[in-house]
């Protein structure tokens, strides 16, 4: 059975401990390959050489680092085909979502971010002729970038690409649900000859090794996403030593829809915010609120349109969802609908787990599920469930509709769906989350500021927010 090992230095080697975590296949639930269970040590040692390569990195032109980059890019691109197929297998979502999304997302991360390098400028203040400020941004030093499962690649290289183009070295933490597509990734960095101890990648638990690295008074700079219990983990530890922070967090995302709607892209666009990825996207938006005067027909519609979601083999072109990703997971998820049917929810469809034929008879597929009746302040409504799973709550009034959206301790998305402009911009102002969208859902500029508010994060990445975060800015003033 193959075994996936660390990235340090350059070289891959495997756990100092010896000892291995299995790697289930969400699709089978089967274990396919081994993860290291790495731990302080191989944090230890992936920083000695990320500090060491910082003497060299740190110091390369914008340029030389750009060149290194675009080629690490090219050859990603060159294994396209072979990292679709890692995604999908490790990770349970359809191939057709990761050769269309996270993959070509994880070559594209590497590409913007040298660009935006190349565009970066720092400010001038200017002091009425008797003196000049300026501002120089320099790299910060050994960067630890944690990340989750959903998006494994393409979270991953969102991390890595802007701290490598600010001229920081890098020790990565992937997900240990889905630590493949990063041990590619590694083999990747070999192939295009990058520069040694730059990019190191250690595998394994959170506890131990995610932990040890947001602890290690070496890396000043910690960018993580995932949930917001983990975030309160990575900020207590990290706060005692002043490190640069990142959380993008957790969020139970509204989707609203006016009575103005254009109804049929509504429907469409909230089935897809709904289960997409099996709903295991931070951006989902498990929230669906319809005005009254729509509700009885808009919920039949969403109905309609969700019987025609196929859920099935990855591999297979035609299945519109695939495997949740663990066994645990899919536990939570169920638990999770049963919880709601307690709280007086009534399942419109789905709501329960689907045994497969042959193969993919032990994997972890969950029916698309429509919850109506409940209350806006349950705990089905207030928690994420990270799945595919969203409540319908119908709204009399503009204010009204605020009032519960906001209702959540979450802040990270939204959607709004009216033909009224003023009263869409009105309502975007409105909501307590970092990314509104306006008559649709995910349409990502990675120019954009993107966080979250509340529980859903600190701070800002994408575009230039990145390189501002993964540099230190400096003050010189010059006296004229
Ligand atoms: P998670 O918090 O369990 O794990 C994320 C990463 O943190 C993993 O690599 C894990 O090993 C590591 N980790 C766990 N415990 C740690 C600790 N004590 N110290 C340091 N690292 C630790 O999250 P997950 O289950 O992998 O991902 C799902 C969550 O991520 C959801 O809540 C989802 O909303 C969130 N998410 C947010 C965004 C965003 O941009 N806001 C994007 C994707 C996912």
């Amino acid at each position: 059975m193959e075994k996936i090992q660390n990235y340090i230095n350059g070289d891959l080697i495997p756990p100092q401990s010896g000892n291995y975590i299995n790697n289930i296949c969400p699709a089978t639930g089967k274990v396919y390959s081994l993860i290291p269970d790495s731990d302080a040590n191989d944090i230890e040692m992936a920083v000695i050489a990320a500090k060491d390569a910082f003497k060299t990195w740190g110091k390369l032109s914008k340029k030389e680092r750009y060149d290194h980059i675009m080629h690490l890019a090219d050859v990603i691109e060159e294994h396209f085909d072979v990292l679709v197929k890692a995604e999908s297998r490790d990770n349970g979502k359809p191939e057709w979502l990761a050769q269309s999304v996270d993959i070509p997302r994880a070559s594209e991360n590497f590409k913007f971010f040298a660009t935006a390098s190349l565009h970066f400028n720092s400010e001038i203040h200017e002091m009425d002729g008797k003196a000049i400020n300026y501002t120089l941004r320099q790299p910060i030093g050994v960067a630890g970038c944690i990340s989750p499962w959903n998006l494994p690649l393409y979270l991953l290289t969102w991390k890595i690409a802007p701290a490598l183009t600010a001229g920081n070295t890098v020790v990565a933490k992937p997900s240990e649900m889905t630590p493949m597509t990063a041990y590619l990734f590694s083999q990747i960095c070999q192939k295009a000859n990058f520069p040694k101890g730059v990019i190191n990648i250690v595998h394994g638990y959170g506890n131990k090794v995610g932990d040890a690295l947001s602890r290690h008074p070496d890396v000043p700079i910690v960018s993580f996403t995932g949930g917001t219990a983990t975030g309160e983990k990575i900020a207590a530890a990290a706060a005692p030593m002043f490190k640069k922070l990142s959380l993008e967090l957790g969020g139970k995302n509204p989707n609203i829809v006016f009575e103005d709607a254009d109804f049929d892209k509504a429907v469409t666009i909230a089935v897809k915010a709904a289960f997409s990825n099996q709903g295991q996207i931070c951006l989902c938006g498990s929230r669906l609120f319809v005005h009254e005067s729509i509700y009885s027909d808009f919920k039949c519609a969403v109905i309609e349109e969700t019987k025609n979601l196929k859920v099935g083999d990855p591999k297979d072109k035609n299945s519109n969802l695939g495997a949740v990703i663990s066994e645990e997971h899919m536990n939570k998820i169920l638990s999770c609908i049963e919880k709601a049917k307690l709280e007086g929810g009534e399942i419109l469809i789905g709501g329960k787990r689907l045994i497969l034929k042959g193969k993919l008879k032990n994997g972890y597929y969950i029916e698309p599920t429509i919850i109506d009746g409940l209350s806006v302040d349950c705990q089905t409504n207030q928690e994420e469930i990270f799945g595919p799973v969203v409540s319908m709550i119908p709204f009399k009034t503009e204010e009204e509709v605020i009032e519960m959206a906001n209702s959540t301790k979450y802040g990270l998305s939204a959607s709004i769906f009216s033909r009224d402009i003023s009263r869409a911009h009105r309502v975007a102002a409105a909501i307590d989350s970092g990314v509104v969208w306006i008559n649709t859902w995910m349409l990502r500029d990675l120019r954009i500021p993107f966080g979250g508010m509340k529980s859903s994060g600190v701070g800002r990445e994408g575009g230039f927010k990145s390189l501002q975060f993964f540099t230190e800015p400096k003050n010189v003033c010059i006296k004229i």
